[in-house]
């Protein structure tokens, strides 16, 4: 993601309502359920950008609890002021890496993780920062309940094929299904909600893949 540093982001962040304090962000650990008042699920989207694919997902189940996690405040900036304009009780935001999100999360309090379009970190030495490599399994592996799933999306291949091979030794997890082309597959499809990156990069033509897999 291009991102820009939109002057103010940061005390506008801080200062919503719909934004976890950051110097509250660990005592939400096992508490999510008084969080948002209800007993409903709690699933999460680590690295969710504008937010795009999170609003839509809580406006569609008012009846799951969402939480956004989103490194960068500018970013984060577009998802709170689209809160502003649709405001749903179900959305809570987090401007945090998601390299500590097993300190903002009790162990199994979660019901399901999104990583969509992640950030591919291509130099070798940068493996561990990719989302969906073991490092981030076993830390989401942690917070997800056993039989929770977490569903990853991204345009490339060579991320992709790099998860699928990490999961080999990630003892945790259970893969589910996967394939290299999301949007001609009618099954998988049927639910899908398409992301900012999901929109820009179908539509130059790049293959989706997707894997969902099941914490054992
Ligand atoms: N998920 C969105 C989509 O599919 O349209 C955005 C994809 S964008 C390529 C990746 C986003 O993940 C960026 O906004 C980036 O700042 C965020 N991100 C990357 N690594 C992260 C991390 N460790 N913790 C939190 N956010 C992260």
């Amino acid at each position: 993601m291009r991102l820009r540093n939109i002057t103010g982001s940061r005390e506008v962040i801080s200062g919503s309502p719909y934004v976890i304090k950051e110097e509250m962000q660990r005592e939400c650990a096992g508490k999510w359920k008084d969080i948002f008042g209800n007993d409903s699920p709690i699933r999460v989207e680590a690295g969710m950008g504008k937010g795009k694919f999170i609003h839509t997902m809580a406006k569609t189940h008012p009846d799951i609890n969402y939480v956004g996690i989103e490194k960068y405040s500018s970013v984060l900036l577009r998802a709170v002021h689209k809160m502003e304009q649709e405001e749903l009780p179900n959305l809570k935001f987090l401007r945090m890496d998601a390299e500590d999100i097993a300190e903002v999360f009790g162990q199994g309090e979660v019901d399901r993780i999104y990583l969509n379009f992640s950030d591919p970190w291509p130099k070798d030495r940068h493996a561990k920062r990719r989302l969906p490599s073991g490092e981030f399994l076993a830390r989401f592996a942690r917070i997800i309940r056993s039989g929770g799933r977490l569903e990853f999306k991204t345009d490339n291949r060579a991320l992709f094929d790099f998860a699928l091979k990490e999961l080999e030794t990630a003892s945790a997890w259970e893969l589910e299904v996967s394939t290299f082309d999301l949007h001609k597959d009618t099954g998988l499809m049927r639910d899908n909600i398409m992301t900012e990156y999901e929109e820009k990069f179908s539509a130059l033509g790049n293959p989706i893949c997707k894997y969902v897999i099941i914490r054992k």
